[in-house]
C-alpha cells in the first residue's frame, strides 16, 4: 500500500524535518462577501461568527473591520502583538506534543489579503521574523488580492516558502451563484494562474456535495483545478451547520447533503486523477459539536479517515 503524497511529506522532503502550520486568526479582518462589498451574509455554508472567537481577542475593536480601501488601521500594533502571542502558544504546543521543528504561519480565518497593503506587509514581515518560521500560507479569495500584494509575496518567496490558498469550491458559476460565493470561476482561474506565473505556491480548496451538483460535475471541478497548476489540494465534503443560510435550506428540505458513499467515490476518483507531484493537505472535514445539522457521518474524523482508507485500498493507496 502506498501512502498518498501528503503536504506533510512535501514539507519533510523540502525542509528535512517536521514542519507544522500554525493557524492564526487576526481580529479586524473580514471578507468582502460578509461586509457587503461583494455580497452580504457570506457563502451560504459559512458560519461567519465562528471565526471571531480568537484566544486573545482585541478588546476595543468594537466592530472595526479592514478592507482594501481602509485609510488607517489604529489596531495594527495590537494585531501584531496578537499574531505574536498566538504564534508563541500554538507553535510551543506543536513542538511539545508533535516534535514540530519548523513552522509555516497560516493566516487562516476570513480573507487574509483583504486589508491595506501596509497592514498586510507588517503582519507578513512580523510572521516571517519569528524563530524557525520557514514561510507563510495565506488563505484568501481570488477577488480580494491586489497586484501589489501578489508582487510582494512573490518577492518574499525568493527566500521563504510562500503559499496562497484559494477557495475554488466549484468550476460551475451556477453553483457559485447558489452558494452566494460572489465571484466567478474564471476569476479564481485567473488569479491562480497569475500566482503561479509569479512563482508562488498555490493550494486549491474544493468542495464536494454543493447544491444540485452531480458527481460528474465534482470530478470536472477537480480536473479543471488540477489543470490550472495548483501545487496542493484540500478536499472537503459540504456539511451543514446551524445559523447559516444553508442550514435554513436544509431545515426546509431544500438541500440534501452528499452521502458518505458518494463522497468517497468522488474523492477516490479525484485522488486517482491528481498529478503525481501535487500534495494533499486535507481529505475530509467535519465538526463534532452541537452546531452540526447534517450529515452525521461528518461528525467523527477518525471514522471518516478509516472509511477513506477502506475506499482507497482497492487502488493501492492509504492516507
Ligand atoms: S469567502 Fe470564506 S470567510 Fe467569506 S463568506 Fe465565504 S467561506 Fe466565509
Amino acid at each position: 500500500m502506498n501512502q498518498i503524497y501528503t503536504y506533510g511529506n512535501y514539507l519533510k522532503n523540502k525542509f528535512g524535518c517536521k514542519v507544522y502550520k500554525v493557524g492564526i486568526n487576526i481580529s479586524g479582518f473580514t471578507c468582502p462577501n460578509i461586509d457587503g462589498t461583494v455580497a452580504k451574509g457570506g457563502c451560504t455554508f459559512c458560519e461567519n461568527d465562528s471565526f471571531s472567537a480568537s484566544t486573545n481577542e482585541i478588546k476595543d475593536l468594537k466592530g472595526f473591520h479592514l478592507n482594501l480601501d481602509s485609510k488607517e488601521n489604529p489596531f495594527l500594533e495590537q494585531q501584531l502583538k496578537q499574531l505574536e502571542l498566538q504564534f508563541e502558544s500554538i507553535s510551543k504546543r506543536q513542538a511539545d506534543e508533535y516534535n514540530a521543528e519548523k513552522f509555516l504561519v497560516y493566516f487562516q480565518s476570513f480573507t487574509n489579503t483583504y486589508a491595506p497593503f501596509s497592514t498586510l506587509k507588517a503582519l507578513y514581515d512580523k510572521a516571517l521574523s519569528f524563530d524557525n518560521v520557514v514561510g507563510l500560507s495565506i488563505g484568501t479569495r481570488s477577488d480580494s488580492i491586489t497586484d501589489e500584494t501578489l508582487d510582494y509575496l512573490a518577492k518574499l518567496n525568493k527566500d521563504k516558502e510562500i503559499w496562497i490558498e484559494f477557495g475554488i469550491q466549484s468550476v460551475y458559476d451556477k453553483t457559485l451563484d447558489k452558494i452566494n460565493r460572489g465571484h466567478s470561476s474564471d476569476n479564481v482561474k485567473e488569479w491562480i494562474i497569475k500566482s503561479k506565473e509569479k512563482g508562488l505556491h498555490v493550494c486549491g480548496h474544493l468542495i464536494f456535495g454543493l447544491p444540485d451538483e452531480t458527481k460528474e460535475m465534482m470530478l470536472e471541478t477537480s480536473k479543471q483545478a488540477y489543470s490550472w497548476g495548483i501545487d496542493s489540494v484540500k478536499y472537503h465534503p459540504l456539511y451543514v451547520v446551524k445559523r447559516t443560510s444553508l442550514g435554513n435550506d436544509f431545515i426546509k428540505c431544500d438541500f440534501t447533503p452528499i452521502s458518505e458513499e458518494d463522497y468517497l467515490d468522488v474523492l477516490v476518483k479525484s485522488i486517482e486523477m491528481k498529478p503525481e507531484g501535487m500534495s494533499v493537505q486535507r481529505v475530509t472535514a467535519g465538526i463534532n459539536d452541537e452546531s452540526l445539522l447534517s450529515p452525521d457521518w461528518c461528525r467523527d474524523k477518525n471514522i471518516q479517515i478509516k472509511n477513506i482508507n477502506k475506499a482507497l485500498k482497492p487502488i493501492g493507496l492509504k492516507y
